[in-house]
């Protein structure tokens, strides 16, 4: 499988830096973890087909993470009229405030064509090239909405995205410790790393990616990540991984 990393800042873009959407390619199809600005022009940029593109799962409602989720629906519905996709949100109410949203700005969309679906925790989305299983996590915190890590299964290799977290990492996915991965992707921008290296240090990972990444957590990284007792790199907009 691959791995595309459109967007690789933290909660805003930075020169050179956009919003988060990470594409995994496998089996001719594809499929969108997060979809922050501009992801859909990214992907167009990068050669990457929507009529190809399967699934569109957001770890939360924050809009570095879902932002460009309009223009990717309204794309479907005027310019990529065979393209068909599953997109899934953390909850429920958002589907509605957002077809509401849709209905003013673009008349809808095609409902056999854009399924929506709510993500959950366990398995919430399967078909013949990937399972995906929702973690809940903490990010979120005073709003009644939801976040989540998201585990991905394809070619029988494990990926696991970590998301948004808390600031103490107290919600880092206990899974990343006691089971076994492919590859860990993990945000670099709501704790020091420098305080938490020995959390992502235990993860049992035969890679581990940084992403969404802040300004005061990079220029740590050369000294920290020589010290992990796995591959670990910090990923940059654009960059690509076969896994
Ligand atoms: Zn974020
Ligand atoms: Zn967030």
């Amino acid at each position: 499988m691959k791995l595309t990393f459109f967007g690789t800042s933290h909660g805003a873009p930075e020169v050179g830096r956009f919003c988060s959407g990470t594409l995994m390619e496998t089996d001719g199809v594809s499929y969108l973890v997060d979809c922050g600005a501009p992801v859909d022009a990214l992907m167009l940029n990068k050669g990457k087909s929507f009529e190809t593109l399967r699934g569109v799962f957001i770890t939360h409602m924050h809009e570095d993470h879902m932002g460009t989720l309009p223009a990717m629906v309204k794309e479907f519905g005027h310019y990529h009229p065979t393209a068909h996709a599953h997109f899934f949100v953390p909850e429920e109410n958002a589907i509605e405030a957002f077809r509401v949203w849709q209905a003013a700005m673009h008349g809808g969309w095609d409902e056999k064509r854009v399924i929506f679906g709510v993500s959950a925790p366990g398995v919430f989305f399967e078909d013949e090239h990937i399972r995906v299983w929702g973690i809940p996590t903490d990010h979120i915190h005073g709003f009644p909405t939801y976040a989540y890590a998201f585990e991905l299964k394809a070619e029988g290799k494990r990926v696991l995205f970590t998301g948004d977290m808390r600031g103490d990492l107290a919600d880092f996915p206990t899974a990343a410790h006691e089971e076994t991965w492919d590859v860990i992707i993990s945000e670099l921008t709501h704790f020091p790393i420098e305080k938490y290296i020995d959390v992502f240090a235990r993860c049992r990972t035969k890679q581990l990616i940084y992403n969404h990444k802040i300004n005061y957590n990079i220029e740590k990284m050369g000294k920290l990540l020589p010290g992990l007792p796995f591959d670990a790199v910090v990923a940059c907009d654009g960059d690509e991984y076969v896994i």
